[in-house]
């Protein structure tokens, strides 16, 4: 059983880290790269992930230690030189604009999030807002945009490096509720972040208790994506505000809303301490259902057998597997990311592996510009390798679930590398042919970012 002592939940950055019981037990070289690359990427961590996660004997391959600290080949090998000879030689300006350069080169808004999400009411944009798909509004409270600790692939990292333009936060829940009073076609509220369970349960309550008034009935459901599940379970079982925690989800079920935490679990290590299994069995008491998602990346879960343990541990627990992701075009993509041809055969060797009840997932699946993109096989058809596909959530009305197909490429690793198979000059759902535009790569990712 972990301690439950207050020190437990000490955060670290990138200069307290030095100052943790494990800085020893890291080689100097990794130490370096600790140093280097967390002047671009984000790093955070805590003791409990320190103390409970990290098999210290199995650095730097353990997977846990590999999604927390940042690694020398998260970025390119003359990036990493030339930062490090610059903090070395103390020259600050030149430094940080060397950093502002990287970090503009790693795509930090992916998939239009910026430019096409964004919405507007009487006028005014409505900040802190996201409303891709039309039932679904994703709501960014301001106080939620940090995280237990971070994740180098997180496609929100440029929340977490205090650049002001690049952020995108709600100044309070006023914006939200009176959005939501005009749009009855919402039905589902995702609140993200960052992690939204960083915050102290009064304020969480300031965010949630709107959504339960009786204009707001359309309301039907009510997400919370969470990675403190995982990597702060003491949120749920010991804090000095868990049992209130607790008593808000009841009073949310109680209004007869659906309460989904969305949890994000990378690895099965996360769901193994009792601290952590008693955290999903509280929070399923109090009739909120626990989902599960999480990327597929290299060195980290790149191996059905941890998806097996992780989905059937899960459900065992109470929770509801729902999606594997493909890791997304930003940040350290190049360390993380795998072949979608890769990322499908993790997917399919682990889902004939497990219970029916496991078999809620679905993935995987592309967050990309025009939608999420399901990778459903590989066959042959008519002599030619393809990849299938079909949109699971898509901004266009009528083409969810329609199945299409790609060309086979071994090496794609994101929808933008992917072409029309058969020698169409269009995916059914482009209002334009292609033909005009040079090569063969298409930037569907990046149009209008
Ligand atoms: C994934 C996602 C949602 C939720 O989609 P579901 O399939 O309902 O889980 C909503 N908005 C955006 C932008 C998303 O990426
Ligand atoms: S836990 Fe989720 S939101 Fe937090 S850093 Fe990791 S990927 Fe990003």
């Amino acid at each position: 059983m972990a301690d439950l002592s207050p020190a437990k939940y000490k955060p670290y950055n990138r200069s307290s880290i030095t100052r943790s019981p494990q800085w020893e037990r890291i080689p100097q070289d990794l130490r370096e790269a600790v140093e280097v690359v967390a002047h671009v990427l984000p790093f955070r961590t805590n003791q409990y992930v320190l103390d409970e996660l990290i098999n210290w004997d199995k650095i730097p391959d353990d997977p846990i230690f590999r999604l927390n600290f940042p690694h020398r080949t998260m970025l390119e090998p003359d990036d990493y030189t030339a930062l490090r000879d610059l903090i070395r030689s103390g020259d600050k300006q030149q430094l940080a604009k060397q950093i502002f350069e990287v970090r503009t080169r790693m795509n930090p808004h992916p998939a239009g999030q910026l430019s096409h999400n964004v919405p507007e009411l009487d006028g005014q944009v409505v900040p802190g807002i996201q409303h891709k798909y039309d039932q679904t509004v994703l709501f960014f409270p301001s106080a939620g945009q940090t995280c237990h600790a971070y994740c180098t692939f997180c496609f929100r990292w440029p929340q977490f490096v205090g650049e002001e333009d690049l952020h995108f936060a709600a100044r309070d829940a006023e914006g939200l509720a009176a959005y939501l009073r005009r749009h009855p076609e919402v039905t589902d509220v995702l609140i993200t972040g960052g992690d939204p369970m960083i915050m102290r349960t009064g304020a969480l309550e300031r965010y949630l208790e709107p959504l339960l008034a009786p204009d707001l009935a359309h309301i039907q459901n009510i997400r919370i994506g969470t990675k403190a599940v995982g990597y702060w379970p003491q949120r749920f079982v010991s804090d000095v505000d868990a049992d209130d925690l607790l008593r808000l989800f009841e009073r949310i079920v109680g209004a007869g809303k659906h309460l989904a935490l969305m949890a994000h679990y990378n690895h099965p290590a996360e769901l193994r301490p009792a601290i952590a299994q008693q955290a999903l069995r509280r929070i399923t008491g109090t009739g909120a259902v626990v989902r599960m998602q999480s990327p597929v990346l290299r060195h980290i879960n790149d191996d059905p057998a941890a998806w097996q343990e992780l989905w059937t541990l899960g459900v065992k627990l109470g929770a509801v597997p729902y999606y594997m992701f493909v890791e997304r075009d930003t940040g350290a993509r190049s360390y993380f990311e795998l072949p979608l041809a890769e990322a499908y055969d993790i997917f399919r060797t682990a889902y004939s592996s497990v219970s029916g009840l496991s078999r809620t997932v679905r993935g995987p699946s592309m967050s990309a510009f025009p939608g999420k993109v399901l990778i459903d096989g590989t066959p042959t058809i008519r002599g030619e390798k393809v990849f299938a596909l079909q949109f699971l959530q898509a901004r266009q009305d009528g083409v969810v679930r329609r199945p299409f197909y790609a060309k086979f490429d071994p090496a794609a690793t994101w929808f933008d590398q992917l072409v029309p198979a058969f020698g169409e000059r269009s995916f059914f759902f482009e209002e334009e042919p292609a033909g005009d535009r040079p090569g063969t790569g298409r930037p569907l990712d990046l149009v209008g970012v």
